[in-house]
């Protein structure tokens, strides 16, 4: 059997090599339940535990305060850029969008489409996304229904340095690549949403989490599958939810709360970043082309300059057990995803494989 390589894909990225392995030694036979977590009725005496832990943990994990709901959907985070404004944009009729990346820029496409009353507030396109916008409460329509960010730019490898000031008007964020890498006052959101499979599970969950006040607003003849009240009022479980993939997330957030919670996991994620950008910070080999304040801990985007030399680099990473390097289709160079689930070690020998690289293959 061919050992694990170090996965530095965006998503479905790592999973912590303990959960796998527990999750293994359940796969068959669950507890005393004679049968799998993927053969359960989600409404049995065995399944029920499953899912409200998952809740009970993420809540402590997050410190989720009780006004707010936690839903465990599916359709991926681009099914909520629809959703968004369809249970949201009542509210006052309007909704304001920043644009710092492609998934931001999906979402805000997503509301236009739906022929809502929508506006860009900001944006960073011009700069070819290498920083976020700094942005004051004066960027936005003081009426606005919600003003609708992406936390974590996965593919650009940018994050805000800080929660960005909306004043009274509810912020609703993508936190799909950065959820549960370190602690967020949860409060200063209206909506929080994620896709599962860059830092917290298996592709098939998406967690939203929102103010119980902001449930009022949703379209009435909006698709019932995609109105978060009705999941509330059902516990997730209006449908079948995605029994296995909860499960997994479940294993998930023991295993953070089990390394001491999202202040050691916060740490863990820094020392790994610290050292990567450290060292591209230390050379001129490669560039960084984020902006100093606008890194993110999650994605590191790195150029070589050369386009043959970068597509070298991530064929001969690859080689070295270092898979997954070549960056988004639509932007070239590398990027490094380091989640939560990726070692220390890992990004050690991505230092180490980065400057053996730069001295066998001097630019010209
Ligand atoms: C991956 C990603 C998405 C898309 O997620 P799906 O679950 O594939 O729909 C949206 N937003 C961000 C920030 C992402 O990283």
């Amino acid at each position: 059997m061919i050992d694990r390589v170090y996965n530095f894909s965006a998503g479905p990225s790592m999973l912590p090599l303990p959960v796998l392995e527990k999750a293994a030694a359940e796969l068959v036979n669950y507890g005393e339940s004679g049968m799998s977590v993927m053969e359960m009725s989600h409404r049995s005496a065995d399944y029920e535990p499953i899912i409200a832990e998952a809740e009970a943990l993420l809540r402590k994990l997050m410190n989720i305060p009780d006004n707010y709901k936690v839903l465990f959907l599916q359709g991926g985070a681009s099914t909520q850029f629809a959703a968004v404004p369809m249970n949201l944009i009542r509210r006052t009729g309007k909704a304001d969008y920043v644009v710092s990346g492609q998934f931001s820029g999906k979402a805000f496409k997503e509301a236009q489409k739906l022929g809502y009353d929508v506006v860009c507030s900001a944006t960073t396109k011009d700069d070819n996304f290498d920083h976020v916008p700094a942005l004051t409460k004066d960027c936005f329509r003081p009426d606005a229904a919600y003003v609708h960010i992406c936390y974590n730019n996965t593919i650009y490898g940018t994050k805000y340095p800080e929660i960005p000031d909306t004043g009274d008007i509810p912020l609703v964020a993508d936190m799909s690549s950065c959820i549960i890498s370190e602690p967020v006052d949860v409060s200063r959101f209206g909506v929080i949403y994620a896709g599962a499979q860059k830092n917290m599970a298996p592709a098939g969950v998406t967690l939203v989490i929102v103010r119980e006040d902001l449930l009022d607003y949703a379209e009435p003849n909006m698709p019932t599958m995609l109105e978060w009240k009705t999941m509330a009022e059902n516990g997730s479980m209006y449908n079948t939810p995605p029994c296995y993939t909860i499960y997994m997330a479940k294993l998930v957030y023991e295993w953070i709360l089990g390394l001491g919670g999202l202040d050691v996991m916060k740490q863990m994620n820094e020392k790994k970043a610290n050292l990567l950008y450290g060292y591209l910070d230390s050379q001129d080999y490669y560039i960084a082309p984020v902006k100093k304040n606008s890194r993110s801990m999650m994605n590191v985007t790195f150029v070589t300059g050369n386009p043959d030399l970068d597509k070298k680099f991530a064929s001969d990473a690859a080689k070295a057990g270092l898979k997954n390097l070549k960056g988004h289709r639509s932007v070239g160079g590398m990027r490094a995803s380091i989640y939560n689930a990726m070692p220390y070690e890992g990004v050690e020998k991505l230092v180490a494989f980065m400057k053996q690289f730069a001295a066998e293959n001097p630019k010209a």
